[in-house]
C-alpha cells in the first residue's frame, strides 16, 4: 500500500535510499527493488532519481553498476526501515560476496533525517556516501540542497571529485555491453 506522506502521522522522518547492482540484470534489480520500496509499510516514496550506470570502485574487474538513490518519508524507525531493507536485498538473492564485490542488489541508508546513528548494525549518514559520485549524482539530481550532517553540502563535496564513470540512464535504456 502506498501513503500519500500527507497521511503520514506527525514524527515523519525523511530517508535517502541509495541503490546498486551489477548482476542479473541490474536494471530491473533496481527498478523492481524500488518498487517493493514503494510497498514498505508506513513508508512513502517522495522521490526517484534517474538510474545511472557507472564504473565499478575497489575491485575493478567486474561488470559496471546501477545506481539510484531514492527518498522516502516514513514513520518507522530507522532500524526498521534497515531490516525492511535487508528483507528487499535478500529477496532479490543478495549474498554476502568480497568488500565492493559483484552484488545482486545493495541498498543503504545515506541519511535518516540529520540523524547521526552509530552502532553496530546501523550507521547514519552512511560513513562512505561523501566519497562516491555515484551515490551524490543522484542524490544531487533529487536533493540539490541536501546536507550531509559534520561532512557539508552534497553539492560542494562531489565538486571536489571526478564524476566521468557516472552516466544517466535513459528509461528504459538497455545496459551497454560490460567490455
Ligand atoms: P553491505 O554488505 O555493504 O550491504 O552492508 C550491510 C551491513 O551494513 C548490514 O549488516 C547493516 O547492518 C550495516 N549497515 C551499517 N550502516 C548501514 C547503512 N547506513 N545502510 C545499510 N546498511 C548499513
Amino acid at each position: 500500500m502506498t501513503f500519500s506522506p500527507s497521511n503520514l502521522s506527525a514524527f515523519r522522518s525523511t530517508a535517502f535510499i541509495g541503490l546498486g547492482s551489477n548482476m542479473r540484470d541490474p536494471d530491473w534489480q533496481v527498478r523492481q527493488a524500488i518498487r517493493e520500496i514503494d510497498e514498505i509499510a508506513e513508508t512513502a516514496l517522495v522521490r526517484i532519481s534517474s538510474l545511472y550506470q557507472t564504473a565499478p570502485v575497489g575491485i575493478l574487474d567486474q561488470p559496471p553498476f546501477v545506481n539510484a538513490v531514492v527518498q522516502v518519508e516514513t514513520t518507522r524507525s530507522p532500524h526498521d526501515l534497515l531490516v525492511e531493507l535487508t528483507d528487499i536485498e535478500q529477496r532479490h538473492g543478495r549474498v554476502r560476496g568480497e568488500k565492493n564485490g559483484p552484488r545482486t542488489l545493495d541498498l543503504d541508508i545515506l541519511l535518516f533525517n540529520e540523524w547521526a546513528i552509530e552502532d553496530e548494525r546501523l550507521v547514519t549518514p552512511h560513513p562512505r556516501m561523501h566519497e562516491r559520485p555515484f551515490v551524490l549524482v543522484p542524490l544531487l539530481e533529487i536533493a540539490p540542497d541536501v546536507f550531509i550532517p559534520d561532512r557539508g553540502f552534497a553539492r560542494l563535496i562531489l565538486a571536489t571529485l571526478d564524476a566521468g564513470d557516472v552516466h544517466k540512464l535513459d528509461d528504459g535504456q538497455p545496459l551497454a555491453p560490460t567490455h
